[in-house]
């Protein structure tokens, strides 16, 4: 199951910048996580400052 990111994002970028196999990027209003890519390592939800990110 891919993590994905909730209405919480501030888009500061820090997960995208630390995902291993970049599957996040910047989308309309917040940053997003490509589900075909992500291989759910959970760094990304450790490394956001508000929270946003979860598994799916
Ligand atoms: S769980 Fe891991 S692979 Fe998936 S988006 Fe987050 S950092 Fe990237
Ligand atoms: S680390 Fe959290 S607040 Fe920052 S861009 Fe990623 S999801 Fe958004």
């Amino acid at each position: 199951m891919a993590y994905v990111i909730n209405d919480s994002c501030i888009s500061c970028g820090t997960c995208a910048g630390n995902c291993p196999v970049d599957a996040i990027s910047q989308g309309d209003g917040q940053f997003v996580i490509d589900a075909d890519k992500c291989i759910s390592c959970g760094t990304c939800a450790g490394n956001c400052p508000v929270g946003a990110i979860a598994e799916g």
